[in-house]
């Protein structure tokens, strides 16, 4: 993969750019993508943001939402899109599987592929990029790509509330490890450029319907076990809680970290029977390394504290599996 600075004489005239993130995608999926869209934007070049899968309620007030097309609703706008496209730039993921339905029209675009992002093992799918493991966030790498074009001054409150969302999300709200001094240099630089920071809070972190507060209720009551001597907790929620408490794209998001506010607790894994599959995401505090665990056992990937997976097997056939690989490994820190 060849340095991102060499995209940099492909951009000096407008050209269609095709921006995409993964399915499901998240604060740090979505604002990545309208930070770079809007930059972009501003730099004269035309830009269509595609999301594989419906965009969330709580990411819904993002500023040039209404430009994303989701492909699962819109493939001949989005495949229209693609081919008219000059470049393709893939954030927030680096492994084309991550698109779910839309990866075979990424895989076969001739257009060259641009990658920023900051999992760890990207696939050799993309011409150039940037991938840095140890970056708090991809809306961190947009900003940095945007610095590198030389291009500070046209970050405005706007991008700066795109970016927010990502590092904010993706971060934990700035306590995670990966939140070096270099990202709280980065949102003083923002702040400094008009950036309201609490109504973002207050979009994505309280704005749930009443029927997400129950789901959680109940499935903190009902749904969670906790096994001490493995330092670890495992939430599972079936097709039935999912129809119940009438769950809508992005109300599971954050259930998996409960468990880590147990003192002691330092490995959480939520299991969930969705319609498309078994998924499964991991989170971990300290040194138990959820990347390997999820590549290693449910054909998933990510980050150290933070990855995800899938399961062929049935719901409850998961679940005793899971039970059985932490009998055997023992997590612990
Ligand atoms: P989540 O549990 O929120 O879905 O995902 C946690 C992290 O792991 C995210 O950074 C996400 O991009 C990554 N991730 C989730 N599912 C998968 C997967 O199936 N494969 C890979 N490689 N990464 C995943
Ligand atoms: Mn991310």
């Amino acid at each position: 993969m060849k340095p991102i600075q060499d995209t940099f004489a492909l951009l000096q005239s407008p050209k269609r750019i095709f921006i995409t993130t993964h399915h499901k995608p998240d604060g740090d999926a979505i604002g990545s993508m309208m930070a770079l869209a809007h930059y972009f934007i501003k730099k004269n070049h035309i830009v269509t943001p595609v999301s594989p899968s419906e965009v969330p309620d709580f990411l819904s007030w993002i500023p040039g939402i209404e430009l994303v097309l989701n492909y699962e609703a819109e493939p001949k706008l989005a495949t229209q899109a693609i081919n008219e496209a000059d470049i393709i730039f893939c954030l927030d993921f680096n492994d084309l599987s991550r698109v779910k339905s839309m990866e075979s029209l990424l895989e076969h675009a001739v257009q060259p592929k641009v990658l920023i992002d900051h999992h760890m093992f990207p696939k050799p799918s993309f011409e150039f990029g940037m991938s840095i493991a140890e970056k708090s966030s991809t809306c961190e790498l947009v900003y940095d790509f945007i610095n590198l074009a030389n291009d500070n001054e046209l970050i405005d409150a706007t991008i700066g509330a795109c970016l927010y969302t990502g590092v904010m999300t993706d971060t934990g709200s700035f306590r995670f490890p990966a939140c070096t001094a270099s990202v709280h240099e980065m949102i003083a630089d923002l702040m400094r450029k008009g950036l309201q920071h609490t109504p973002i809070h207050e979009h994505v972190y309280d704005s749930w319907s009443e029927q997400r507060m129950r789901l959680v209720g109940h499935v903190l009551k009902e749904k969670m076990e906790i096994f001490p001597e493995y330092n670890a907790g495992l939430i599972t929620i079936s097709k039935a809680d999912l129809d119940d408490f009438f769950v809508q794209t992005g109300d599971t998001e954050g259930l998996v970290n409960y468990p880590l506010s147990i003192a002691g607790i330092s490995f959480s894994t939520l299991i969930i029977e969705r319609k498309d599959g078994i998924k499964m995401s991991f989170r971990s505090k300290g040194s138990f390394d959820v990347n390997s665990f999820s590549r290693n056992y449910f054909n998933g990937g990510g980050h150290f504290n933070a990855s995800g997976g899938q399961s062929s097997q049935d719901f409850i056939e998961t679940i005793l599996r899971f039970k059985e690989i932490l009998s055997e490994i023992h997590p612990q820190n």
